[in-house]
């Protein structure tokens, strides 16, 4: 787990790497760039193919400070060739771990509410999901990426009236 510049976030945790462009906001997708240039490497041995990455799960486990945890910086988590099983994992350990708050930005919205309704049960307390609008680019998927708007009342920068500086 990686601590990083980004300003809305404390740390990024990637136990799972690569995807696919799914619409023309992926168009500059940093992700790409970067498990390209290092592909056949330890961290990106298929560049930007689908990469498990099983020993990076129980990170959050260690962290003992209550941290904004940024998921998947490199990825999408709801990119269709990430197992489920394994989306299952990580999302037991969003659950164990109630002291980090995790944010989730997907490019897949439709994805990520199917995969809510696969589990049978609500997406953790500690979950934010977002996701930018396909045709503009700015906006904030509706519903349980709700809690991403509960930072405008925070000391720390909303990521959701920032719009986000990144690609996924
Ligand atoms: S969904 Fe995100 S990570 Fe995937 S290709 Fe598009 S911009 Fe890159």
């Amino acid at each position: 787990m990686n601590s990083t510049s980004i300003n809305w976030t404390d740390r990024t945790w990637n136990p799972v790497g690569g995807c696919e462009k799914v619409s023309e906001g992926c168009q500059n997708c940093y992700a790409e760039s970067i498990a390209e240039k290092f592909r056949g490497g330890k961290a990106f041995p298929d560049g930007f193919g689908l990469t498990l990455r099983p020993h990076k799960l129980s990170e959050p486990l260690r962290l003992r400070t209550p941290s904004l945890i940024f998921v998947n910086s490199m990825s999408d988590l709801f990119w269709e060739q990430i197992p489920d099983t394994y989306r299952d994992r990580m999302f037991d350990i969003i659950e164990q771990t109630p002291r980090h708050e995790y944010q989730v930005l997907t490019k897949r919205p439709e994805k990520m509410l199917a995969y809510a309704e696969r589990r049978g049960t609500p997406y953790p307390a500690n979950f934010w999901g977002g996701s930018r609008s396909r045709a503009t680019g700015t906006s904030v998927a509706p519903i349980p990426f709700a809690r991403f708007l509960r930072r405008s009342g925070s000391s720390r920068p909303s990521p959701c009236c920032r719009h986000f500086p990144i690609s996924t």
